[in-house]
């Protein structure tokens, strides 16, 4: 997968295009440092504490506790979704959930929260995390209440 199809912003291309690749098999990757053992997520090429680049990527878990959550009202064009048309309507988006899942070993995942009513969210619940392929193309993390 080209590495321009995933959604969220990774700035260094160097770990991006494995990441993209494991997303499109349906996969999350982050890395791990060879030196020190932390892991990083997402995936970094060089460890910030022992500055080496000795890295190895490492699968991120599928499933871990809500940490937080928000709802984007303004959302990029891949989550938006727009409620049936109703004359003198004001709101022309449904908000966009999205959370942070932290997972085993202390990792933290952002993702989109689709079909999900956002006053049923709550921290602490279970979620699962997968790469999820969107009409447009391009992939992105969804987090689903287990
Ligand atoms: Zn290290």
């Amino acid at each position: 997968m080209e590495f321009k199809n995933f959604s969220q912003f990774i700035k260094n291309s160097k770990v991006g295009k494995p990441f993209a690749d494991a997303l499109a098999s349906g996969r999350i990757f982050g890395t791990r440092c060879r030196r020190c053992g932390r892991t990083f997520y997402p995936p970094r090429p060089e460890c910030p504490d022992c500055l080496d680049e000795d890295m190895e990527y490492v699968e991120v878990p599928s499933r871990g506790k809500l940490l937080t959550y928000t709802a984007i009202y303004v959302p990029p064009a891949h989550y938006a979704m727009f409620p049936p048309t109703m004359p003198f309507a004001k709101v022309t988006q449904i908000p966009c959930p999205v959370g942070v899942v932290e997972v085993d070993g202390g990792l933290r995942v952002m993702g989109w929260i689709p079909d999900v009513d956002l006053k049923t969210l709550k921290v602490g619940e279970m979620f699962d995390i997968q790469p999820r392929t969107l009409k447009n193309g391009q992939v992105t993390i969804v987090l689903s209440p287990v």
